[in-house]
């Protein structure tokens, strides 16, 4: 069960975001004060935390950064009023969204959702992919062939980090004009060849002495590790 941890020192607030998550199946726990938050997050991480900034012991941005150097929970603070300054700093210290007084639970509700997904996403995305001696960190969109930066136009790079992340897969060229040119009718793929000869000479490969890029005849490509080769 997904756990919310509600800090706001308003007892009716708190009592009706509780309220309305537990009716939609989230675990919640609540605190009223600022450092009563914080235990909970050092004692028992939850998935979420819901954070006011005005709190009456400690500002809920001291509370944000005292947060965010022990974790890396998603923080949602909540605000009374539209105080753009305030968000800007709250945003800036690490929280992931923000809500406005008054607000409903379904907002609150979906402000949640977003967050696991992308707390999720980040999650399953590793920070890069190898295969043999390639390298490509899609953070910082740098690729490297052993050790060597490869200078990448953004659709050579784009492609690469496609066919790596499904090395030793056959992606077909019309998937490749879907996902790298998003054209997902349509769309020529004599574009996909040309990118593909450009990439390949990058990686010091030819068709005719492919290493990591393998044509597969009337189908598509797939990138495999050629010192795992037999
Ligand atoms: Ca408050």
């Amino acid at each position: 069960m997904t756990s919310i941890l509600v800090v706001e020192d308003d007892a009716e607030i708190r009592r009706a975001v509780q309220h309305g998550l537990q009716e939609r199946g989230y675990a919640v726990v609540t605190a009223p004060r600022g450092l009563a938050g914080l235990e909970v997050v050092l004692a028992d991480p939850p998935d979420v935390v819901l954070l006011d900034l005005g709190l009456p012991d400690v500002d809920g941005l001291t509370v944000l950064s005292m947060i965010r150097t022990a974790s890396d929970v998603p923080v949602i603070v909540i605000t009374a009023q539209d105080d753009d300054p305030t968000m800007v700093r709250a945003l800036d210290s690490g929280a992931d969204d923000y809500v406005v007084k008054p607000f409903g639970t379904d907002q609150v509700a979906a402000r949640i959702r977003a967050v696991l997904r992308r707390a999720g996403r980040d999650a399953e995305a590793p920070a890069s992919l190898s295969v043999g001696g390639l390298v490509i960190d899609e953070r910082t969109r740098v690729a490297t062939l052993d050790g060597a930066l490869l200078e990448l136009s953004r659709k050579e790079f784009d492609m690469l980090h496609l066919l790596a992340s499904r090395a030793g897969q056959v992606v077909t060229k019309r998937e490749l004009l879907a996902e790298v040119w998003q054209q997902a009718y349509g769309g020529s793929e004599r574009t996909v060849d040309v990118h593909l000869s450009w990439l390949r000479r990058k990686l010091g490969e030819s068709a005719a002495e492919p290493r990591y890029l393998l044509s597969v005849r009337g189908v598509g490509v797939r990138l495999v590790d050629p010192t795992s080769r037999p």
